[in-house]
């Protein structure tokens, strides 16, 4: 499928039922400096499509490495299953903070999937920028 332009009501619709923030990380696009991207659930070079549905909110960063994965491999077992859906499944189902908010820690094989391949608790920048939000009372988020 050809990549094409996602209208911004889609994008508006998106970006509210994402709570303004990356699906993956949590990071609220007010602390984020960079805007927020329309990412592709289903990658469209996987078969994904524009259609609403297969559409969330990612960082950056978190959109860089998560690239056209649509798997992972649970470090526990080794298994590889599919990542994290923003859409469908419930974060917190799959993840928690440590005490120190600092890094998300997979609760399933999928959480354990979807933080290696997005490097959400080992990218040293994240870290750094997360331990000021720490700091200023602004993370980790509860919900
Ligand atoms: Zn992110």
């Amino acid at each position: 499928m050809a990549r094409s332009r996602i209208p911004v009501e889609v994008e508006r619709r998106v970006r509210a039922s994402a709570r303004n923030r990356c699906g993956y990380c949590l990071s609220p696009q007010h602390l984020v400096m960079a805007r927020l991207e329309i990412e592709h659930i289903i990658p469209i070079s996987r078969g994904g499509s524009n259609d609403e549905l297969n559409l969330w909110l990612a960082c950056p960063l978190c959109n860089r490495y998560k690239s056209d994965k649509i798997t992972g491999v649970d470090s526990e077992t080794g298994e590889t299953v599919k990542l994290f859906n923003p859409r469908t499944q419930v974060l917190f189902e799959h993840f928690y903070w440590t005490e120190d908010g600092l890094r998300i820690v997979g609760k399933t094989p999928i959480g354990r999937a979807t933080i290696a391949a997005l490097h959400l608790s080992d990218d040293p920048d994240a870290l750094e920028v997360r331990s000021y939000w720490v700091i200023a009372g602004w993370h980790p988020p509860k919900d």
